[in-house]
């Protein structure tokens, strides 16, 4: 199966893409992550990526679609997260696909409300010292002050209002045509993401259960 993962941030596409990967027994490969390891590897491409990532311009498409390419290799299957981000990526890779004789399955849109990932990202304390996560409104620490283990937590910067709002305009302003577009394609699958995790897995899985049983 060819799955595509999208959803506003807070969304919990990451975490469950990691469950749905595990389940199926199907590689993820997350963009973001190709990425940071190709800077890692001290490639030439590496260091072009680098030097856009350290200007703050973005990644031109014609280098993503390079990563991606090798990224997915010889793969049959994956679940993609982080990618496609616009229209023009998206048909980008279908082309890419149709020339291995290869299409996607399904495009699962975990959908949630504003509010929602307001809630979950400013809610969110990170413990300096184990990593562990904690949201104040959903799963509070025992002490406000500190971990379980002790280590003091902190808000990512990243947390904030104002970030988060600009976040989700740029969700909308470079998504939704891309929702579109897959809707129009028969590909979109949404999933109703605004319940609990285990809640949202039982959902995602059931439907791609059916999915599978029409396309057999
Ligand atoms: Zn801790």
């Amino acid at each position: 199966m060819r799955i595509v993962l999208l959803g506003k941030p807070g969304a919990g596409k990451g975490t469950q893409g990691e469950f749905l990967s595990k389940e199926l027994k199907i590689p993820r490969i997350v963009m973001s992550d190709l990425l940071k390891r190709e800077v890692e590897s001290g490639s030439e491409l590496g260091a072009l990526i680098e030097g856009y990532m350290s200007e703050g311009k973005l990644v031109p498409d014609e280098v993503v679609y390079m990563v991606l390419e090798r990224g997915i290799g010889g793969l049959r299957d994956f679940i993609l997260d982080g990618f496609p981000r616009n229209v023009k990526q998206a048909e980008w890779l279908d082309s890419f696909l149709s020339s291995r004789n290869m299409e996607l399955n399904a495009v699962l849109y975990f959908d949630v409300s504003d509010l929602i990932v307001l809630r979950r990202m400013m809610g969110r304390l990170v413990c300096e010292r184990c990593g562990k996560t904690y949201n104040i409104f959903y799963d509070p620490p025992e002490d406000i002050r500190k971990c379980s283990c002790g280590g003091r937590l902190y808000q990512r910067v990243d947390d904030c209002y104002d970030k988060i709002l600009r976040r989700l305009d740029v969700f909308s302003e470079e998504t939704e045509p891309l929702l579109e577009y897959y809707r129009k394609r028969g590909k979109l699958v949404p999933i109703d993401a605004s319940s609990g995790i285990e809640d949202v897995r039982e959902e995602m899985l059931s439907i791609l259960k059916s999915l599978e049983h029409d396309s057999s």
